[in-house]
């Protein structure tokens, strides 16, 4: 085990299991898909392999089951080189993503948790000399909010900077909230944590990152696609462009963003110069195909 870790990731792991379709199945009917694809996945294991690939010292605290997507799942961190000494193997299934895309390039994804669902506050306590040792500790809302909030403890009384990427959208404690910084949500994220689906609409990003700030966090990020990014915080709102590049696919963007942006705030940056970095990673990230597939090492990134 390193003795620093630039970032510890407690979050899912999955596989993604992905048919292309011409058109969804109606209730009862059976349609005939594409060959099936396999991916590494997982917002909490796409962030490590998105950090380490950029050169980062990374561990991750979570949970894969005993079947084959769970060696397949580790074989992909450990390639990276995450550090896996407290990724447990839980008996049953690992945590899957099952994927249609339509022919537009459209996904409906369903999400079994699996492993995820059973990461307790007890495996972050087991971590606890792996997060004394973070710069930056992070967390997504794919596994149980009762391990999260041990997380967030943890990373406060370690002194290490905490960042929470809440996604997929779901109730956080005003205790978690207070230590994120920072907070990184999409626009999607932001309306619903400002009170509804309408919120977005019209609604300047300035202006919400603002009162994102105001809901309890030291800082916030909103991600705006091919627009950059608004970053709120106690010097004020700032926003910063996108680098211009052909988006491919989007899929996994706002998890190598976040785990840019985790790195070079462990790294020593400021957050407004850690985001400009984590935008050239996020549009690198659109380039390729895939999640994982299309992360890029530090050469790869555009201007
Ligand atoms: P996803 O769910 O697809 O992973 P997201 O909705 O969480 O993404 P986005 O705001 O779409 O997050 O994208 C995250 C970041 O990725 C953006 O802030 C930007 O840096 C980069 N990005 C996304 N799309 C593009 C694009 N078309 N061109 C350049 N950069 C992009």
């Amino acid at each position: 085990m390193p003795e620093q870790y630039d970032v510890v990731v407690v979050g899912s792991v999955n596989a993604d299991l992905v048919v292309g379709v011409d058109r969804r199945p109606a209730p009862g009917e059976t349609v005939l898909g594409s060959d099936l694809a396999t991916h590494p996945g997982g917002k909490g294991a796409n962030q490590a392999v998105a950090a380490a690939r950029l050169g980062g010292r990374v561990g991750i605290v979570g949970r894969v089951g005993d079947d084959g997507h769970g060696a397949l799942l580790r074989g992909a961190l450990a390639e990276a080189g995450v550090d896996l000494a407290h990724l447990a193997v839980t008996p049953g299934p690992s945590g899957v993503a099952l994927i249609t895309v339509g022919p537009d390039g459209d996904n409906s994804i369903i999400v079994s948790p699996g492993a995820n669902a059973r990461l307790t506050p007890d495996d972050v306590a087991a971590a606890r000399d792996m997060i004394a040792a973070a710069s930056v500790v992070t967390f997504q809302l794919e596994v149980p909010m009762p391990a999260i909030e041990a997380a967030a403890r943890a990373a406060a009384s370690a002194g290490a900077r905490a960042v929470l990427n809440l996604s997929p959208t779901a109730p956080v404690p005003a205790e978690v909230l207070a230590v994120c910084d920072p907070l990184v949500v999409n626009e999607h994220e932001a309306a619903w944590l400002l009170g509804g689906p309408g919120a977005a609409d019209g609604a300047d990003p300035e202006r919400m990152a603002a009162a994102l700030l105001g809901s309890g966090p030291r800082s916030a990020v909103i991600t705006l696609g091919a627009d950059g990014v608004v970053v709120a915080d106690a010097e004020g709102t700032a926003r910063i462009p996108s680098p211009k590049v052909e988006a491919v696919d989007t899929t996994g963007a706002g998890d190598a963003f976040t785990a840019a942006l985790c790195l070079r705030l462990a790294r020593g940056d400021s957050l407004r110069d850690a985001a400009r970095y984590a935008t050239r990673v996020g549009a690198a990230a659109v380039r390729r195909p895939g999640a994982q597939t299309s992360y890029p090492t530090p050469d790869e990134l555009p201007a």
